[in-house]
């Protein structure tokens, strides 16, 4: 799960439920036979899946690289979550 970018986040009612590092996505119902990079890239808009890389293969500027884009992230879905101001457009066209 954590070289799919995952972190546990799992509670007594969703007990696998995991949560993105960087496009902050939510994901549970996992099967035994799932792989976790394979149902990350049906996210399409994440920086991480977008980069293409594991955890393991990251070097300081794709860091960079990601936490800037996470940073858009947080932003965007913040936003959206309090105003429906043009923000949330502007983040989201500047943010490739
Ligand atoms: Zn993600």
């Amino acid at each position: 799960m954590a070289e799919a970018g995952f972190y546990f986040i799992g509670t007594a009612k969703e007990p696998d439920l995991v949560r993105c590092y960087w496009c902050r996505k939510e994901m549970d119902g996992w099967e035994p036979t799932d792989d976790p990079m394979a149902e990350h890239r049906r996210k399409e808009d994440c920086p991480f899946v977008r980069l293409g890389k594991g955890c393991a293969q990251l070097k300081v500027d794709d860091m960079i690289k990601l936490e800037t884009a996470r940073g858009r992230c947080l932003a965007v879905r913040h936003c959206s979550s309090v105003c429906d101001c043009h923000l949330v457009g502007r983040l989201v066209l500047t943010s490739g």
